[in-house]
């Protein structure tokens, strides 16, 4: 197969993982930059453009698309799809698990236990919403924070209301949150492989931090999870609609609570704790899923 990895350095751990993986299979891989890639939107013969020539031949796409070039990255893929290349997860899957109050919705909705969650738009509602969420910690969250920049403890009411009128201040939309103390800064990160949890670690927070963030100074181990917690990671996957996905998973008292479905994660954490070929299991799952023209929505949505 030609597979393409859309990815904005090749020398990144989990790029070049895949590269790796893909070329002991016999595969041939590229590296595409997808902010070099331009495109010709037609409707009989849509192409991509990159570096003045035409891309063509691919079977497969591999997505690695950075938070900050969502928009631009699942503009490019969603091309690909268009040109009937099969997508290891599809762009409206990407976009839909990279907004964080669009993906509690669809979890909530098909009965995922996660953390309660409030939103509003109005600050005249802030008393309102923190009485909704109830308790006096809440975790308050900026939409669009990654790696754990942006999560905020609030462990009073005062400091929610605080944390709150600043994110406000700023313009900026946040979710506020039941704080899950009882997990004791630890949480679960469950690594999705077509509708398996192929490996899992447990990462917990260093010293008086709740963040268990491995760019905050987390320590990751391996852990057995429990069927419950399978099955809810495949599920939240399942319902994004994500073929690769790592499912983060907080221990609460009532159960296992997702907290995010990420739809690029890293393999470099999961390969070294689990000593898992996972780079190997996505290149096996490609070739046992690709077809061409095989999406659920074909750039659709
Ligand atoms: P990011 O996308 O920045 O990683 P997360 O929502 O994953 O944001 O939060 C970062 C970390 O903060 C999590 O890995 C977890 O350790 C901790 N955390 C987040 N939400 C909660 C919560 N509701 N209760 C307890 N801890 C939380
Ligand atoms: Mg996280």
């Amino acid at each position: 197969m030609k597979i393409g990895i859309l990815s904005r350095n090749a020398k990144l751990y989990s790029t070049r993982r895949l590269i790796e993986a893909g070329r002991e299979r016999d595969h041939e891989v590229h590296v595409i930059d997808p902010l070099r890639c331009y495109m010709k939107i037609v409707s009989h013969k849509p192409e991509i453009h990159y570096r003045g020539q035409v891309l063509e031949g691919f079977d497969a796409i591999i997505p690695r698309i950075g938070a900050s070039v969502t928009f631009y990255g699942t503009a490019v893929l969603r091309q690909f799809e268009m040109m009937g290349v099969y997508p290891l997860n599809e762009s409206v899957a990407i976009t839909r698990s990279r907004d964080k109050l669009r993906a509690h919705q669809l979890l909530a909705r098909r009965g995922i236990g996660m953390p309660v969650t409030g939103f509003a738009h109005s600050p005249d509602d802030t008393s309102d919403l923190l009485d909704l969420v109830g308790g006096d910690k809440t975790v308050i969250k900026l939409l669009e924070g990654t790696q754990g920049v942006g999560v905020v403890l609030a462990e009073t009411r005062k400091a929610g209301e605080s944390v709150i009128e600043a994110f406000r201040g700023l313009k900026a939309y946040f979710l506020v949150q039941e704080f899950i103390e009882e997990a004791k800064g630890a949480d679960l990160r469950c690594f999705i492989v077509g509708d398996k949890v192929v490996a899992a670690m447990r990462r917990q927070a260093r010293e008086g931090e709740f963040r268990s963030n491995i760019h905050r100074g987390g320590q990751a181990e391996k852990v057995r999870i429990t069927p419950e917690e399978r099955s809810t990671a495949t599920r939240a996957a399942r319902i994004m609609g994500l073929n690769v996905a790592g499912v983060d998973i907080l221990r609460s008292n009532h159960g296992p609570v997702v907290m995010e479905v990420n739809s690029s994660p890293g393999l470099e954490g999961i390969e070294s704790v689990t000593g898992r070929d996972v780079a190997g299991m996505i290149i096996g799952f490609i070739e046992k899923n690709q077809r061409a023209g095989r999406t659920k929505t074909r750039g659709q949505g």
